[in-house]
């Protein structure tokens, strides 16, 4: 693809280790972002890197009315003495899954992977380098026809932003505290819960604002249709240690398809141990849990890799799990993948992209 590239005059100062600490996930830009156009008709085209800035939108701008907007998100590292980013083809595949259900047309995986990091050279010096740190990626694509009737655009616009980011928890890996929600719902077969589409989020906000009022980090989603299967949780996905055999919810259409859940299942499995993807109801869980055998619980997604789970509460059920401390199964998964994403630990699955 064809790329123009227009350098900032203003360039920001930079965050160093010790500031990054200090400001909150996503605040804070770069000095560049990408953009490409599409029109109907003619394509995707005019990629472009230009100064961070404001984009302006005709206020009929039907993904501003109905939604049509989806986004992914990835991470690069500073691994020794290179640029990496953690399987991004995989990005790239699963936003083309979200242009397909909500009508957007698919962008070119390969070319628009080689635009992104061209961005991430282009503003290569704010990639911090203390350990947990990261340049944080955001693609994202709306729709931008001025046009209030409810159909798919004919216009739109992707576009990437770099965050430069600190450790997700400040605290490090702290075993967090999770709000099991048995009353609102996230998402339901047939619809778009397997989409990074922005409406999901903004559905979940309320669940999540109630249960951070009460003490709790985040919520587990169950499913949308009896309540009664564990889906995942806010922007993560779920993992339990049940009898010994790591396991997670399979994908059944509701669930995001995590590019660090695979990696987890991917790991487990390359040591001979079982990591399994099925159905487990809540009440499976806490029988599990009450019996001893349900020993460790964690998150897993790109922003904080993996997070270990010390409580969950489900009605009045409160589990704890290894007495509020991280297991030594999840240690050994977060060390094995936050290795190789620094590249402390030998790439065995060839999963870093260099960038530079
Ligand atoms: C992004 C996301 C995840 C985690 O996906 P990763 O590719 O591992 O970052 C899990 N669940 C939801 C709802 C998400 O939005």
């Amino acid at each position: 693809m064809e790329m123009l590239i227009e350098k900032t005059t203003k360039p920001k100062h930079i965050p160093t280790s010790d500031e990054l600490g200090g400001i909150t996930f996503g605040t804070v830009f770069t000095d560049h972002m990408l953009i490409i156009d599409y029109i109907e008709g003619k394509g995707w085209h005019d990629a472009r890197i230009v100064p961070y800035g404001p984009i302006s939108l005709d206020p009929a701008a039907c993904g501003l009315h109905y939604g049509q907007l989806i986004f992914e998100g990835l991470k690069a590292y500073k691994a020794m003495d290179s640029v990496v980013m953690f399987r991004p083809e995989q990005n790239m595949a699963r936003m083309n899954e979200s242009c397909d259900r909500m009508c957007i047309p698919p962008i070119n995986e390969g070319e628009t992977l080689e635009t992104i990091a061209e961005l991430v050279r282009v503003d290569s010096a704010w990639i911090p380098s203390a350990p947990g740190t990261a340049l944080y990626v955001r693609p994202f694509i709306y729709a931008n026809e001025p046009i209030l009737a409810v159909r798919p655009s004919k216009t739109f616009t992707f576009a990437t932003i770099l965050a430069p980011v600190g450790l997700y928890f400040k605290g490090g890996l702290v075993p967090t505290k999770i709000f099991v929600e048995d009353n609102y719902v996230r998402a339901v077969r047939g619809g778009t819960g397997f989409t990074k589409c922005a409406g999901n989020y903004a559905a979940a906000m309320k669940s999540q604002k109630e249960a951070g009022e009460a003490g709790y980090a985040q919520v587990l989603w169950l499913d949308g249709a009896e309540r009664k299967y564990i889906e995942e949780v806010g922007a993560m996905n779920i993992f339990f240690v049940i009898d010994g055999e790591v396991v997670t919810p399979e994908l059944n259409g509701s669930i995001l398809s995590g590019v660090t859940r695979k990696s987890v299942i991917e790991v487990v499995r390359s040591w001979g141990m079982q990591a399994r993807e099925r159905a487990i109801s809540i009440q499976e869980l806490a029988d599990a849990h009450k019996e001893g055998r349900a020993t460790e619980a964690f998150c897993a997604g790109t922003a904080a890799v993996i997070s270990p789970i010390g409580e969950l509460k489900w009605r009045d059920n409160v589990m704890i799990f290894n007495d509020r401390k991280i297991g030594a199964t999840t240690q050994r998964i977060y060390d094995e993948i936050t290795g190789i994403q620094t590249g402390a630990v030998p790439d065995k699955f060839g999963w870093l992209y260099k960038v530079s």
